[in-house]
């Protein structure tokens, strides 16, 4: 087993593989870019290191940076974390020849699953259905066009190195066809540096369903079911649940037996997600494989009790996963929300800045995994992430109440935040029938706008409390008895009453 670990990657995943690795007694290195000095993730390591300017392609996605601290600290693995270098075989290659261990897969995983085009190639020959597409499109227009028609309309032009949901476009009518193309490659290659296009036929109302898997080196390889992510906003999860309302025992057989078989064919091993999408006939297509942790992984260890970053490292170290498929038990439902700094009610910005207050909630069946305290600043060169709220329940509506009580519970003062659209999100009809589709948010909140919510109450309450406790500090101590006392908040705050 390691010794020290040096975490590639900030916020709240820095600090929840550094909890993880101290619970395993294991000594670990963060790392930081200089706009992130006041991060919390920095003081849940044992040491950390400044790896260069703000910019993340200076800092976190230094790959020499990177591999230099952990030499200089000793530290013997890399856990990349998820985004950044997390799915980068480049990078996993380089660790290696450091002499390093990457925690994650093999780099000729890396480089198998990382192509998408070559991906969908792959599990096509394996059997596993794959959305129809034109892989290889025509550069000449009018055969494009002719392409595209036989393909059949709506289709999604999507990036072979994509990830993020960069470089998609929905086009409906041949008209948009050249231009959307066009842009999509541009997109294509200022995200991934790398401009190659290929072109699916749109699935209309699919739900995302996606098998988590676990892997060892020595040829176990176990599922421990499916996640449910079609609440999107841009191709991009904000809400995720297990198990998913729509996967019936004998489509979980089928879905769970393509995902080991298509990470089999890889030779993967450690933690890895392979996504597909649901049409509403119940039929299933890959989409693609993630190679590294999922932001959503919290929900899957709710419900197997696993904790995935232990078996990250226990499988990197060479460990054997101990268990089989047999032995993985599943219990409950669980949800998971993204608590971002922007403003849904315009057009979902951004809203960067320092965070005053932070109200975590607690409660049964709660978890917060957060990349942030009071006096954090939210940054504009990174993920506006601020955290990840988490519930587990008997059932499904259990699971849902606690994730409203958590949503009314959190607050943050500071920043703007998605807080009061994820509480509208999770009491809506629709949602609450588990009728979800990944054009819900478009369908159902398009137009929405805050209303007045317990959210907001708690916020205003945290801003009384503190302007007051600001004051309070400047008034003198008061003597009882001719014992000098010191400023106590319940003294100072006596005509302040938290409630309705
Ligand atoms: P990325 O790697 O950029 O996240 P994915 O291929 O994983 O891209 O797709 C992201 C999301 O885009 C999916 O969850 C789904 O909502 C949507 N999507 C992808 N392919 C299709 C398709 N053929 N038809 C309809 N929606 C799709």
């Amino acid at each position: 087993m390691f010794q020290k670990i040096l975490i590639a990657n900030r916020g709240e995943i820095a600090i929840r593989v550094a909890r993880t690795c101290r619970e395993l007694g294991i000594a670990t290195v963060a790392v930081y870019s200089e706009a992130d000095l006041s991060s919390p993730h920095l003081f849940a390591a044992d040491e950390a290191v400044c790896i260069g300017p703000a910019q993340a392609s200076q800092s976190y996605l230094n790959a020499q940076a990177l591999i230099s601290a952990a030499q200089q600290t000793g530290a013997q693995a890399i856990h990349p974390g998820y985004g950044f270098l997390s799915e980068n075989s480049a990078f996993a290659q380089l660790v290696r020849e450091a002499g390093l261990t990457f925690i994650g897969p093999s780099s000729e995983s890396l480089a198998a699953v990382g192509n998408k085009i070559f991906a969908r190639q792959t599990v096509t020959k394996l059997g596993v259905p794959v959305v129809p597409a034109l892989e290889h499109p025509s550069r000449d227009p009018a055969l494009l066009r002719e392409q595209v028609q036989a393909l059949g309309y709506p289709v999604l032009i999507k990036a072979a190195s994509g990830g993020g949901g960069k470089g998609m476009r929905i086009v409906r009518q041949e008209k948009e066809l050249l231009e959307a193309a066009a842009a999509a490659e541009r997109e294509a290659v200022s995200a991934f540096a790398e401009g190659t296009i290929y072109i699916e036929r749109y699935i209309e109302r699919p739900r995302h369903i996606e098998v988590q898997i676990l892997g060892d080196q020595h040829g176990t390889l176990v599922h421990l079911g499916e996640r449910e992510c079609s609440i999107q906003r841009r191709y991009q999860k904000i809400l995720e649940e297990t198990p998913s309302p729509a996967v019936s025992p004998q489509l979980r057989d089928a879905m769970t037996t393509a995902a080991l078989t298509v990470a089999k064919a890889a030779g993967y091993y450690n933690a890895g997600t392979v996504e597909f999408i649901l049409d509403d006939q119940g039929r299933f297509y890959f989409l693609e494989v993630n190679a590294r942790l999922q932001v959503e992984h919290p929900i899957t260890e709710w419900i197997t009790g696993l904790d995935l970053v232990r078996e990250q490292i226990r499988i990197a170290a060479g460990e054997r996963l101990g268990f089989a498929q047999n032995d993985i038990q599943r219990r409950g439902h669980a949800f998971e929300c993204r608590v971002y700094a922007e403003d849904p009610a315009r057009g979902f910005l951004p809203s960067p800045g320092t965070v005053l207050a932070w109200n975590a909630p607690t409660g049964p069946g709660i978890r917060v995994d957060a990349g942030v305290t009071a006096q954090t600043v939210v940054s504009v060169y990174y993920d506006p992430l601020i955290a990840k709220l988490s519930t587990w329940g008997q059932d499904r509506e259990q699971a849902r109440r606690r994730m409203e009580s958590a949503l009314r519970q959190c607050a943050v003062l500071g920043p703007t935040t998605n807080l009061p659209f994820l509480l509208d999100l999770v009491t809506h009809p629709a949602f609450i029938a588990g009728d979800t589709h990944t054009g819900f948010l478009t369908e159902h909140l398009s137009q929405w706008q805050p209303t007045s919510s317990a959210g907001h109450d708690l916020e205003a309450a945290l801003t009384i409390a503190i302007t007051h406790a600001r004051k309070s500090r400047v008034t003198t101590a008061t003597s009882v008895g001719g014992q000098p006392v010191t400023a106590s908040p319940w003294q100072q705050l006596g005509g302040w009453r938290m409630g309705q």
